[in-house]
């Protein structure tokens, strides 16, 4: 055995993937939720290495924060430097990497309580979310680095959430096949459950049913309950110019400029959106917003 352990950036970052991996399967077969903790620690420390790693290829210099090569960028500091070079990152990719480095500084820094339930939803899709950054970067690849096992479950995983978001989509849009146009558009609500915005309400029956992860909220007073959901209407970028955003009723038609780099506009749940060439057809609406814009 030599006495010195040595891993360059890729390296420790697929090491940290690998144990973060063999957590999720410890936790799965032992049922010993402590285990969690210890994936949270690992898939964190992969995800900024991630994100390092891409600043890296871009620029071997770049993630240094510092002439003397002691101290390397944050994990914000690399996504801005990749968006400024072209890399897109999703909204829930964002706020899944904030939601990890809470529970991970929980953990360091106090004490720390895991929702076992939604983290189990939550994971796969901050490995989809991962894999698909990964695919829209250059040369990132690192599949093949890894053992079968970790590569089978990668894509078990990856696929779980891809899977489960496509029936949501198509079950959201079988619930509102109408030939009203303006309910073609469904609300589409944030699940407290698994955080995907793949919850519609029936106000009949005053019930938020979320057609990805199949909780359901009766609730009496389902204005108050919506609200503490986020109700943004995203407006799809490749349809930003000159987006309507219009109310149910046609004579509360609003429109509002979004060409001026505005990809998100927060507006009262009722509005749906068209734009002035073409109505966004409701399919595609419905798997942008439900996949995360
Ligand atoms: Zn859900």
């Amino acid at each position: 055995m030599t006495s010195t352990l040595k891993l360059n950036l890729k390296e420790n970052m697929l090491d940290s993937f690998a144990e973060g991996m063999a957590k999720i399967r410890l936790a799965e077969s032992t049922g010993n939720a402590r285990e969690y903790k210890f994936c949270v620690m690992h898939l964190f420390h992969f995800f900024e290495l991630n994100l390092k790693y891409h600043v890296w290829l871009i620029d071997k210099h770049a993630i240094f924060s510092d002439g003397a090569k002691r101290k390397t960028i944050t994990a914000d500091t690399a996504m801005r430097f990749l968006e400024a070079n072209g890399c897109k990152f999703r909204r829930y990719l964002k706020e899944d990497f904030t939601w990890l480095k809470e529970l991970r500084n929980n953990i360091m820094h106090h004490e720390v309580s895991i929702d076992i339930t939604h983290w189990r939803f939550r994971i796969p899709r901050i490995l989809f979310l991962i894999d698909l950054f990964n695919k829209t970067c250059e040369g990132t690849k690192f599949e093949q680095d890894l053992s079968n096992k970790d590569r089978e479950q990668y894509s078990a995983l990856t696929s779980q959430h891809s899977k489960k978001l496509d029936e949501a989509v198509k079950s959201i849009i079988r619930e509102h096949t109408t030939n009203d146009p303006a309910r073609k558009f469904p609300l589409l609500y944030r699940c407290q459950n698994c955080d995907n915005h793949t919850a519609t309400l029936s106000r009949l029956e005053q019930t938020f049913t979320c057609h990805y992860c199949g909780s359901n909220k009766v609730t009496q007073d389902s204005q108050k309950l919506a609200n503490e959901y986020f109700c943004i209407i995203h407006v799809p970028t490749q349809y930003r110019t000159k987006t309507t955003l219009i109310k149910s009723k046609p004579e509360e038609y609003q429109d509002i400029e979004t060409d001026s780099g505005l990809k998100r506009v927060a507006v009262p749940a009722r509005y749906i959106c068209v734009t002035k060439k073409k109505l966004v057809s409701p399919a595609y609406y419905v798997a942008k917003y439900a996949e995360g814009g």
